[in-house]
Formats: C-alpha cells, structure tokens, sequence
C-alpha cells in the first residue's frame, strides 16, 4: 500500500510530540493555536492511512463502501480543519489587531459551512496498483476551503509583513508552501501522496523556528527567559487578561563576590521559586527574578513566603529585594512593565510596592531621560553664567556656570528638573562632559580672562568621575582647548557612598597637582557637613542660598556662620555666599568678612553674550 510516507510523517510528529509534551511551557495564545494544529495534523494522518487502508480493502477484500466513504470524509474534513488552525495560526493576532472582523467571521462559517457540505456532498473513491484516491464533489469543496485558507493565511500575512517578525513569516510561507507544492505534485502524480507529509514536515518547520520553548529558557537555570517574559506579557496585554507579578532581586553585600557564590544564589532561588508553585518563573537577568500571577493576593501571598525564605538563609552575604506589581494592568504595557523595574530595581526599601504615584514618577523619569537624550542630539544644552562677585578686588573674578536645556520652542528647562534624574540614570556623564566642553569653548576665546574673569565655577558629580581614567574628562579638555587649568574650578557636593568619596578625593588629588582648584558647594545643607569641610582639599567653601538666608532670621545660623568663616580662613580658604539678593544682605555678608558673593543682586545666571556685555558694562577690568 501507498502508505509509507505517511507512516513516516506519522512518527515523525509523534516523536516530535514527545518533546514538546516534556518542554516547559509557557501558556500564549499562539502556542495553544500551534498544539491545536500539530495534534490535529497528527489524527488527519492517520485517518490518511487508514482511509487508504480501507479503500485498499473494499476494493481487494470486500470491507464495507459505505465505512470507507465515511473514513474518507473524516479524512478531508480533518485536512479542511487542519487548514482553518494553520490559518488562525498564522492570522489570528493579525485579525484581532486589525479588527478585521469580516474575515474572522466569514472564516468561521465559511469552515462550518464547508464541512457540513463535506458530510452531505457525495464521495467516490478509486485504487489500481499503486495509485489511491478519492474524488467527487466533496474533495472539490475540500480544495475550494484549502484555497481560501492558504491564500488568506499568505495575504493577510504579507499585507503585515511590517508587524510580524520576518522569521514568522518564512516559515508560515514554508509551512504554507509546502502544502501547496505537495498538493499540485499529488494532484499531477496521483500515486505520490505527499499531503500528508509535507503537512508533517512544515509543522517540524514551524516547530524548529517559532515554537521551540528552548529558545526561551535559560540554559543555567531551566527557568524562562526575560524575551519569554516579553512574549508572555505582550499576550497578556493583547487579550487583556488580568495580572500580578513581582520581580525578586539577590542583592550582594560583599563588594565583590565570587561567581561561585553568585551561581549558587541564583541557582537556589530558582529552585525556591519553582517550589513555590506551579506559575512561570522568568529569569530576566543575572540576578533577578519574576514570576507572574493570576490574582495581586496570590502573587503577594507567595511573595511573603519567598521574603520568608530568603530572610532565613544564613551563612551567605545576601539579601532579596521586591518589586510587587498587585494590578499588570496599571502599566500600560510589556514596555512599561521593564522600565517600571529598571527604574526601581534598586531602591533602598525590601518590598516596592507598584502604585499609580511611583509609576508617574516613573514615567516623568522617563520623560527627563528623553529630553536629555534629545537636547544632546540636537545640541540644545546651554550654559547659562552668574557671576561671582570678589569683595577684597571689588570686581569679578569669577562665575558659575548654570547649566539648562533649551526646548524646542525656546523654553528653559532648569537643572533641578533634570540633573538628579541624569545623576541617577548615569546621563551625567555625557551631559557633564557637554557642560564642561562648552566652559572650555568659551574659555579659549581669552575674552573673559581680559574682562577679568580668573576662573569659571563648574558642578561636578562625584558620578562624573571614572576608576580606570583619575582626571580624565577634565585633563583631556584642558588639553584640547590648551587652557590654563588655573581657569577651572571646580564645584563638588558631598556624597553618602564611600566608594564614590574615594573616588572622587583620587580624582581630586590629580587635578589639583594639574593646578584645577575646587570649592565645597552647598554648604549648610544636608548634602554637606563638617567632615566633608576637613577632609576635601578644597580651595572655596560655598554657602548655600538657604544658609546665607537663614543669616539673616536665624541667630544660631549667624553664630555658625561667624564661626565658619573663622575657621576657613584658619585653613587658607575663601568662603563664597551665594544667593545674596539685596543690598542689606550683600553689606552684610561684607561685615561678615565673606570673600565672595554670588547672587541675584548681582545678576540672575545669563548666556554666554550676555555675561560678556554685563563684564564690560560693569568695567570689571578697572582694578585689574
Ligand atoms: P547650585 O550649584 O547651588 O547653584 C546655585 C543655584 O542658585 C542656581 O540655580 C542659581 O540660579 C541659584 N541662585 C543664584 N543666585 C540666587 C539668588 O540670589 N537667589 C536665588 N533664589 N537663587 C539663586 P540653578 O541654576 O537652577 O541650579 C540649580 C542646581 O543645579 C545647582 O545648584 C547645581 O546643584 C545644579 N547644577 C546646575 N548646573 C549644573 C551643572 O552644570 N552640573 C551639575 N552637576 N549640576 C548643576
Ligand atoms: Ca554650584
Ligand atoms: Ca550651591
């Protein structure tokens, strides 16, 4: 009998069948279609053989006619059923997308329709030698839906070829194409039966590029991969299905710690997370976790299990941090869904719950990145100048440079808006460099220097600063723009983290050998204390606009601030005031025996242009 090609597909599929019974699966919609279509592929085989078998007997044996025609029927109403999978296989996203609500319902009941016709359409059957087949106006309609199937399935699908990935659409094309090409070749050659086979073949095709769930798995773990994650949110939030996840970070304390450690973190709480139960666990990067839950109860119920857990392990320097998202659907999307935990990833608290407030803040930081983004694209970063009044020279001597960021529409956006996020994002880097690059630019002219100006006041992050390269942005440029690097200052503000501190008084040490000078801003604020005072060799120290105000209504402030200036000049520094507004409070920082005042009395912070005419209408170079 003609039945061996089938026989192979047969077993082909089931060995294949096997495998994906035995993946780890991840429950999308199209994967669901895909198992639809191959065990469907799988039974339309073998009512292949067996309708071959039967006709083989009725004519050669007797066996009953009436028992083949309904073999044979069954056999191409499975052929149409497995021809209307391929196609919402294939199509279904796209005609739910698209709302092309036409097509999905006459598809429907054109496949109603269609196998209905199949039943009561008469069939005729035939066999001599090797050549075996059915005829008769039902196999006509057979051809007929097979048609509108492969053609829509093809045509919808290049009509979208923008929307889906171009692997997708080479194997539905294979997939669908070899279904085609077998049929002709059958239809011609009435003793090679090759449907069934190449239907077998195209649905290992399918398998191999779009269904293989090892692509998804991470090969360390077993656990689901972060583009498993992606797929799997991007269904949820197609068809709308409610969810709760929360993300699982192993933070380490140590500074360094071994792979060998690490891998075993990570590979304990993979375990841990599978015990937990039976939804997916995403690995979506070295050291984080996430799981996704039907219901916020759940999802936050088996959270406080894991925390339990991961609190009760002892002997390791670690600790586990959370992201608890009660409602998926408070975010807007799979986009929305990672930059909420990269945004958060790192924040002090154990348990960070997602709320309608963190998501905005999420989403103005987002925004702010944006704007940075663009103006550096499109060089719309400005520096702005305030200049810095020298009370023993009576003139200035130097000037703040203020950074902003000119919108589109010739707006100002002011650096309190942006510079903490651009700290926080590591876009400070760029943008400091920016800052300083357009300081050194102005600073080469030699124009200021004539009208006066000693040296220019630039904020740096301890953030700016780099291990690998001590000095290096600011050497580079003081090289590029062959300044004297007596030109510079330096503004630095204290910070919290060791490491950075470290870093930065390292940084320090080389620049101020270069002959770079630096001042202590914002003095009297938090960000500020006196040790930072004592232990940064520091040329200036800047009170800040808060504390030269708080002169003026706090006793206490004034007795602080008689005592600083005392002590920094002790130590052969100068003390600059900033934010002095009136001519009360600039005679009175005077009295106060302050070296250098800064503020609106003076002048607001003002482009470039606009400093140089204020330097000359002021005839700052009189006492030069
Ligand atoms: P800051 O370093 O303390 O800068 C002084 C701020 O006080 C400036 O605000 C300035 O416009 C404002 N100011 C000056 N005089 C007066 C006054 O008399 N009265 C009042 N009320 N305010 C006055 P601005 O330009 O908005 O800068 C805010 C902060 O942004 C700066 O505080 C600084 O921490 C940061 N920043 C500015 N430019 C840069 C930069 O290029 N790099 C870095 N890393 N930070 C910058
Ligand atoms: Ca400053
Ligand atoms: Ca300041």
């Amino acid at each position: 009998m003609n039945i061996e090609l089938q026989i192979c597909g047969l077993a082909m599929l089931i060995i294949f069948f096997i495998f994906i019974e035995h993946d780890r699966k991840l429950n999308v919609k199209n994967r669901l279609l895909f198992i639809t279509a191959f065990v469907i592929c799988i039974i339309c085989l073998i009512f292949d053989i067996a309708s071959i078998v039967c006709i083989h007997e009725a004519v050669y044996n007797g066996f009953s006619p009436i028992l083949t025609k309904i073999v044979c029927k069954i056999y191409i109403m499975l052929l149409v059923t497995q021809g209307y999978c391929g196609y919402l296989y294939g199509c279904f996203d796209i005609v739910v997308q698209f709302k092309y609500k036409a097509i999905r319902i006459f598809a429907v009941l054109l496949y109603i329709i269609g196998e209905i016709l199949i039943i009561v359409l008469p069939i005729e059957y035939y066999m001599n030698g090797r050549i075996v087949y059915s005829y008769g106006p039902a196999n006509l309609c057979t051809y007929a839906l097979a048609i509108f199937y492969i053609s829509s399935t093809l045509y919808l699908s290049l009509k979208h070829r923008r929307d889906i990935s171009h692997r997708r659409l080479v194997a539905l094309f294979t997939w669908q194409g070899l279904w085609l090409v077998a049929a002709l070749i059958q239809f011609f050659s009435k003793e090679t039966l090759l449907v069934g086979f190449a239907a077998a073949v195209g649905m290992i095709v399918l398998y191999s590029q779009l269904e293989n769930p090892n692509e998804h798995i991470d090969r360390f773990t077993g656990l689901f991969t972060q583009n498993a994650l992606s797929l799997f949110l991007q269904d949820k939030y197609k068809y709308q299905v409610p969810f709760a996840f929360y993300t699982a970070k192993i933070k380490y304390l140590a500074p360094f710690t071994e792979l060998d450690i690490k891998n075993d973190a990570v590979m304990r709480s993979a375990r841990a997370f599978l015990e937990l139960g039976n939804e997916p666990v995403f690995r979506i990067n070295d050291d984080m976790f996430c799981i996704i839950y039907d219901s916020g109860d759940r999802a936050y119920d088996k959270l406080l299990e894991i925390k339990a857990r991961a609190d009760g392990v002892t002997g390791m320097p670690v600790e586990a941090k959370f992201i608890y998202c009660p409602d998926g659907t408070l975010l807007s999307g799979v986009e929305d869904v990672f930059n909420f935990i990269h945004c958060y990833e790192d924040s002090a608290e154990d348990i960070v719950v997602c709320d309608q407030e963190l998501i905005e803040r999420m989403l103005h930081r987002r925004k702010i990145y944006n704007l940075i983004e663009t103006a550096l694209k499109d060089d719309r970063i400005r520096v702005y100048y305030q200049p810095i009044y020298n009370v023993k020279k009576n003139r200035f001597t130097s000037a703040e440079a203020l950074v902003r960021i000119e919108n589109q529409d010739g707006t100002l956006v002011y650096p309190g808006d942006f510079i903490p996020i651009a700290e926080e994002n590591g876009q400070i880097i760029t943008l400091g460099m920016k800052i300083f690059e357009k300081v050194c630019e102005l600073l080469a002219g030699g124009e200021l220097q004539k009208l006066g100006i000693e040296n220019v006041e630039v904020n740096v992050s301890a953030a700016q600063f780099d291990h690998e390269n001590p000095a290096g942005f600011v050497s580079e440029y003081i090289d590029e723009y062959n300044l004297d690097p007596a030109n510079i200052n330096l503004e630095i503000t204290e910070t919290a983290d060791n490491d950075l501190k470290h870093l930065l008084l390292l940084n320090m040490e080389k620049l101020i050998r270069l002959g770079v000078t630096f001042s202590l801003d914002d003095f009297g604020t938090g960000r500020s204390n006196l040790d930072y005072f004592v232990s940064m060799p520091a040329k200036n120290v800047k009170f800040d606009l808060g504390f030269t105000q708080g002169y003026f209504t706090n006793s206490k402030i004034r007795d602080v601030m008689k005592g600083m200036v005392s002590i920094a000049h002790d130590m052969d520094m100068k003390i600059v005031s900033e934010g002095v507004e009136t001519k009360e409070q600039y005679d009175e920082m005077v009295r106060l025996g302050v070296d250098h005042i800064q503020g609106y009395y003076f002048s607001r912070p003002i482009p470039e242009q606009e400093f140089i005419e204020f330097l000359k209408d002021s005839d700052n170079t009189r006492n030069i």
